[in-house]
């Protein structure tokens, strides 16, 4: 297994196996100048930024006391500069030897597991029932990348053609899940042989920079994967159309991914978007186990993943519906609700980003609608979660994405009126149904509109490789593969033919 000094043996041009020259600094293998620190990304910034900003118990806080300088375009450009010059040693090296070292920054991301798990939580307010499993996904995602970036090389695999990788990619990943969606989005543009440089949304900064580290120290060169905080809109937009970046891969909102298509149209844009999901129970259901999995899909992160519950759908009696009301409130009334360093918590702290659309979730209510749980706010961002009933078709609540813990509930008299109304909403990412009969969930899979549907189970915490995520309708933009999917690399090169095809 080739380890790091062999991969930079490789980059340099020595052949493989030819004794090293005498030890050098790590620092000179970072092309942009050692003297200047703040130029984009090296090991030393990712380090900086990791000890600048500062943990407090509530993540909310340590972002705006974040003490690390952001990029300013001039950072931009060095970091593609640099970038563009490593592109052509990292291209060259092998699928088999980029897999073996993503592989092992998966190896170090379960070494260091706690403290991952300590920086999300204090970092973004991810609670630990939730930011543990996002290491194991994580982790997941570079050990399926490590493995298909193999198939890339593989003449049979592509038709005869064969796979042309991006130079520079830019990954600009969420808040909401600080480890996994960066690590998948690196992971998965490093297998297939591009640079990266990775721009975390600014409350996740830090976790961004501990990943950076990880893969650093796993043996990919520092001007193979490099970190840029940016803040400022304008700074952003000069990365993401940056004439030196081949592709972006985005999970955000979907009016940023709007955004960045109007800022440059010709984009080649991944972008992974909102939802406004459902799950549907039928009268045939297991009402204990809908229960169960709708108040994990809805309250669990506080309602902030793009995939969580936001509306439950009964179908069927008026009474039935009631009893399954109650056992929700009843349920939903006995979460525990506490900072991340509460270590049972299960629902932590609302992060408002920049705009109040998840405390108007909280506190206004549309027209007819009324609480059965009524969301309290208990200080520090701490919510407790809300359920609303009576929510009415084409309604604000039935339409828009909150990202809070509250959830909407709804009852109609059959499985195609349940459809009509999940089908209503212009975003499709995950969908849930929940049933006992198997003439129903035919006719669900044949007519509901998503890209992930699940049955008989939460609509969260799409499992790596066996559940490849990815959105329909505008949940997605640009991008026709999933994430932690059998072909999601393809979607990040070009294939080409011998004959120049494309
Ligand atoms: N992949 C995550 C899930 O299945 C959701 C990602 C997101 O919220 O962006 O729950």
């Amino acid at each position: 297994v080739p380890g790091p000094r062999r991969t930079q043996d490789r980059l340099e041009g020595r052949p493989t196996g030819a004794p090293a020259p005498a030890p050098v600094q790590e620092e000179a293998f970072v092309s942009t100048p050692d003297s200047d620190p703040s130029l984009g990304g090296n090991r030393q910034w990712a380090r900086q930024i990791a000890q600048a900003v500062p943990t407090s118990r509530l993540g909310v806080e340590a972002v705006t006391a974040g003490a690390a300088r952001f990029a300013i375009k001039e950072d931009v450009d060095a970091v593609v500069e640099v970038l563009q010059a490593a592109a052509p040693g990292w291209a060259e090296l092998g699928a088999s030897i980029r897999s073996e070292i993503i592989r092992r920054a998966g190896q170090l991301l379960e070494q260091r597991r706690g403290a991952l798990i300590e920086v999300a939580a204090s970092e973004t307010g991810k609670t630990i029932d939730q930011s543990d499993p996002e290491v194991s996904e994580a982790i997941d995602f570079c050990n399926l990348y490590a493995r298909n970036a193999l198939a890339l090389e593989d003449p049979g695999y592509l038709g005869g053609g064969s796979f042309v990788p991006s130079r520079v990619t830019v990954v600009a990943s969420p808040w909401n899940f600080p480890l996994a969606i960066p690590t998948g989005g690196v992971a998965a543009a490093l297998a297939t042989g591009s640079t990266v440089v990775l721009k975390p949304a600014p409350p996740a900064r830090r976790c961004a920079a501990e990943l950076v580290s990880a893969f650093h120290d796993a043996g990919v060169p520092t001007d193979v994967l490099m970190l840029a905080p940016v803040e400022d809109g304008e700074v952003s937009r000069h990365l993401v159309t940056h004439d030196g970046v081949d592709r972006v891969i985005l999970t955000g909102s979907y009016d940023t991914a709007r955004m960045f298509r109007s800022w440059r149209p010709d984009m080649r844009l991944l972008g992974e978007t909102s939802g406004k999901n459902a799950i549907i129970v039928t009268p045939s259901a297991d009402p204990d186990l809908a229960v169960r999995d709708t108040v994990a899909s809805a309250f669990a992160h506080a309602g902030q993943k793009c995939s969580a519950a936001s509306l439950l759908v009964l179908v069927g009696s008026a009474g039935r519906s009631e009893r399954i009301a109650r056992q929700l409130v009843d349920a939903t009334a006995s979460l525990v609700v506490a900072a991340p360093d509460h270590l049972d918590s299960q629902v932590g702290p609302v992060v408002v980003p920049d705009d109040a659309k998840a405390v108007r979730g909280l506190t206004a209510l549309g027209e007819g609608e009324h609480w059965v749980l009524r969301p309290r706010h208990l200080g520090s961002g701490l919510w407790r979660p809300g359920i609303r009933a009576g929510v009415r078709p084409g309604s604000e609540f039935h339409l828009t994405e909150y990202f809070a813990p509250v959830l909407g509930v709804m009852r109609v008299d059959t499985l195609e009126e349940a459809v009509e109304v999940v089908n209503a909403v212009d975003y499709g990412l995950t969908s849930g149904l929940q049933t006992l009969d198997s003439e129903e969930l035919a006719q669900w899979l044949e007519t509901v509109q998503a890209g992930n549907l699940y049955v008989n189970r939460g609509i969260t915490g799409a499992i790596v490789r066996r559940q490849p995520f990815g959105g329909w309708k505008r949940s997605a933009i640009g991008s026709t593969t999933k994430a932690g999917g059998p072909s999601y690399l393809l979607g990040l090169g070009e294939v080409v033919r011998s004959d120049g095809a494309v």
